[in-house]
This record gives structure tokens, sequence and C-alpha cells, in this order.
């Protein structure tokens, strides 16, 4: 059997790496082709000489040309179009979207008219433009599968019923590293402590989402539009131990879950595989020696992005592009020592208010999203570290 062509998009990430290392594992079933990121091109360099890769690209031009520079024998495609070049130009049989932040829409959707299987751990595509991502996937026949463990974890539990069946997802979410601090103390909270995470190694961004609970409002997102179930039917469950990764409750009071040790290695080899399935090397599930397994309710009142990504999700339009929008620029904020934790929260309260929506085809997404950074830039300044 031929291997299967791979493209990874956001290569030099932890997502990328991961599914380079689970790529490995799998003994030359797939094998990579193009390997893409933002300006980091000495990781990328390094990686495709290990892996004997010729096409690449890099979003930033200054950093393609310095990549051009050093390596003459590589094709290197540079600027904000290169991902997607890269994906139009290069025969594949997978791509797999792991590039942080709304710059992967644009690469998503090559991908997509691509008609080829789209493995996404990319959020952003689905929270700012669920119904244009949909949409393409639709039009053009094109497999989406998720990366995202929580996602993959519904994916794989929606196959054994029938979707008329499910009456809720039990979507969980880790808590983050700050659970059970109160109010006050999550004021103080520094970037340093947020990067932090107790279970899972991620980029920064996607840390600090996790630490205000905003991650688990975008994996609703993710949700509502993947399997289309109304928000309400999505419930957020608070599990510490991150091995049940998410469930499905039925209608005759059945609840399936999928469980396995938190390493996304698992989820990433299994959007390579599916519908199959093959033995690899990962670290195997003990239950009995995990002893217990805890849940609990989300506590929206300290961690009111759970609240304002619901409350997005539920109003739609272009609110959910303003929302992600927001965040990426109120998350960097935050990382540069700007602006405080709990300012987040309040500068995407104060962006989302001041919001004048409109129906969310692409042209208007994209320029909520303009428009909210530019907003929550301003928020960001008057509001400051207090
Ligand atoms: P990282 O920050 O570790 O990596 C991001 C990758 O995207 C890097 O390769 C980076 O390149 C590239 N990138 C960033 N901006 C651009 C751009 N403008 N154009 C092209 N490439 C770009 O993130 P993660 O791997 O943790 O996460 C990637 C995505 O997957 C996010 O959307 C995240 O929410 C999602 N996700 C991650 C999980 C995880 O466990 N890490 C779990 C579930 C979802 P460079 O190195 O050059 O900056
Ligand atoms: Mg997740």
């Amino acid at each position: 059997m031929a291997a299967k062509r791979v493209i990874i998009l956001g290569a030099t990430g932890s997502i990328g790496r991961q599914a380079l290392a689970i790529m490995g594992q799998l003994g030359g079933e797939f094998v990579p082709v193009a390997l893409a990121a933002s300006s980091n091109w000495h990781p990328l360099a390094e990686m495709a000489d290990t892996w004997g890769v010729r096409e690449v690209a890099l979003w930033n031009a200054h950093a393609a040309e310095d990549l051009i520079a050093a390596r003459p024998d590589l094709a290197v495609r540079g600027g904000p179009a290169a991902l997607s070049d890269l994906v139009e130009d290069v025969a594949a049989d997978i791509v797999i979207v792991a590039v942080s932040g709304l710059a992967a829409l644009q690469p998503m959707l090559a991908a997509l008219a691509k008609r080829v299987r789209v493995a996404f751990a990319s959020k952003e595509p689905l929270v700012a433009a669920g119904r244009t991502v949909m949409d393409s996937a639709r039009r053009h026949g094109a497999e989406l599968i998720p990366i995202d463990s929580e996602i993959s974890a519904v994916f794989q539990c929606m196959h054994a019923v029938k979707p008329e069946y499910v009456e809720k997802i039990l979507l969980t979410a880790s808590g983050g590293p700050f659970s059970k601090l109160t109010k006050e103390e999550l004021a103080a909270v520094t970037a340093e402590q947020a990067l932090a995470h107790p279970t899972w190694s991620m980029g920064p961004k996607v840390t600090v989402d996790s630490a205000t609970l905003m991650n688990k409002g975008f994996e609703v997102f993710e949700l509502r539009w993947l399997f289309d179930v109304p928000v309400a039917k999505i419930e957020v469950v608070v599990h510490h131990q991150s091995i049940v990764h998410s469930a499905v409750r039925l209608k005759d009071s059945s609840v399936l879950a999928q469980m396995s040790l938190p390493d996304m290695q698992g989820p990433i080899g299994y959007a390579l595989t599916y519908p199959e399935r093959r033995v690899n090397d990962l670290p195997r599930l003990d239950l009995a020696a995990r002893g217990t397994l805890t849940f609990d309710r989300p506590d929206t009142e300290r961690f009111p992005c759970l609240r304002l990504a619901y409350e997005a999700a539920e109003a739609g339009a272009t609110y959910p592009a303003v929302l992600n929008a927001a965040d990426e620029v109120a998350v960097e904020a935050f990382l540069d020592g700007r602006l405080g934790f709990s300012g987040i929260p309040d500068v995407l309260e104060r962006v989302l208010e001041a919001h004048d929506a409109q129906p969310d085809d692409l042209e208007a997404v994209l320029a909520a999203d303009r428009w909210a950074r530019e907003r929550a830039g301003r928020e960001v300044e008057a509001r400051g570290k207090d």
C-alpha cells in the first residue's frame, strides 16, 4: 500500500511536532511531504532534513528570505498566502492544520477545496468562521477530522450511535491550573504561572486559554459546528485528571465516554488512521492505578470567559469572530505583561458589547475580526494591568 502523503501546517508547534512523532511510530504508513510554520525557519529546516521534505512555507516573508539564502536546496514559499499556496501546489492525501490563531483559516479553506482529509487542531477557524468552514467542507466533499482531544472523543463516541440518539454532549475540562483560586487570587496571576499547565504541554495561546476556560468555550463552538448540535445540548464538566476526554449522553440515559491517558499523539494518530486503528507505543490507561476520577461543574463566576463563549455561540452572527479576535489580542497583551489575568474577560466583554453584529458570511467575519482587534487593542490600553 502506498504511503499517505501528509502536509503539516504549524509543523514547528506542539501539535506539529507530536504529529511527526506519531507518524514516526506508524512505520511509514504516513509520510510528510510539506511543512509550514510562521517564522521559526531553523527548526523547520531541521525537520525537513530529518524527514526528507523539500517543500516548505513560512508565513513571515523575511524569515522565508533567510531560509532561501541559507538553504537553496529547499522549495520555499514565503508571505501571508504561502501556506495556502503550499496546500494548493503539493499533492497530498491529508492536510494537518495546526497553526495557532485565525491565520489557520485561509490554509484550512484551501485544504478543504483540495477535497482531501483535513485533520484539524486549530480551533479559531471554526470559532470565528464556523459556517464558512462547514459550508466549504460540504461543498467540496472534504473530510473534516478533529485532532483536539475532546472533539476527537466526541467524534469517536458519535460513531457508535445515530445522531438523533444524542441528548447531551458532556465536554470535559481539565479546569486549568487555577481552578481552586479565588477571584482576588486570579487577578494576581502572572503569565509565567499561566504557562505552566498541569496536564498538557501546548503552545502559549492555547495554554492561557485553558487557564481562563476560554479554550473550553472555543470547544463548544467546535462541537456546535462539527456535529450540528444546538449550544444548549453541550454541557461542560470539570474533570481534573483529563482521562475522560468527553462523553455523549443518549436519550435512553446511557453515557458513552472516550478515555485514555492524556497524550495528543493518540487523537492525532486517530485522525490519520480513521476509521481504522493501528498499534502504537503510547502508554496504556490502568484504571485501577488511577484510583479516583472526579467531576465538577465549572464556575463561570470566577471564569467569565466560558460564559462569554456560550453567549457568543448562542448569539451567533459575527459575535464569535469578535470573541476570537479580541481573545487573541487580550491573551497576547497578558503574555507581554500589558494586561492582568482578570483583564482578559473584561476586555472581551467590552468589545462584544460594543459590536454591531452582521450576518456571518466570510467577508463580514473578516471585517469583524479586524474591527475587534483594533477595538480590543484600545480596551487593553485603557485598562492596563490593574
Ligand atoms: P504552538 O504555538 O505550539 O504552535 C503554533 C504553530 O503555528 C507553529 O508552528 C507556528 O510557527 C505556527 N504559526 C503561528 N502563527 C502562524 C501564522 N500566522 N502562519 C503560519 N503559521 C503560524 O501551538 P499548538 O501546536 O499548541 O496549537 C496549534 C493549534 O492547535 C491551536 O489552534 C490550538 O488551539 C490547537 N490545539 C492545540 C492543542 C495542544 O495540545 N497543543 C490541543 C488542541 C488544539 P512558528 O513556530 O514559526 O511560530
Ligand atoms: Mg482540547
